[in-house]
């Protein structure tokens, strides 16, 4: 039942898709879904928020339901969702450039050492 909620849907969909990526806060942990939305510690404030919000901690299993309960804790958990996956979108783009700078580099490199 979390249609509506598209974001927090393709970024499960994503997740179970596609190989995920260490997180880069806690070691030997794989940055999926249930890791960020409920354990990462890099969203402690974001999800302390939401939890004095709703009175309540968060789960996977409780999620659903804490949603379902009032509009107001819908918006809370759609706030803190939201902020998660903007902060992860933006660690992403940063990978990429990154990467694509490396790739850059080492071309040029590459071309040098042709020079040579
Ligand atoms: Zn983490």
């Amino acid at each position: 039942m979390l249609s509506g909620h598209g974001c927090y849907r393709a970024y499960l969909y994503k997740f179970k898709h596609e190989e995920s990526p260490k997180c880069p806060s806690c070691v030997g942990v794989d940055e999926n879904a249930e890791h960020v939305f409920f354990k990462c510690p890099r969203y402690n404030e974001a999800r302390k928020e939401l939890e004095m919000t709703i009175k309540q901690s968060i789960t996977p299993e409780s999620l659903t339901e804490v949603m379902m309960s009032s509009k107001e804790a819908w918006r809370a958990v759609d706030i803190f969702a939201s902020k998660v996956l903007k902060d992860l979108r933006i660690k992403e783009q940063e990978r990429k450039q990154n990467a694509d700078r490396r790739k850059k580099n080492e071309d040029g490199r590459k071309k040098n050492e042709d020079r040579i």
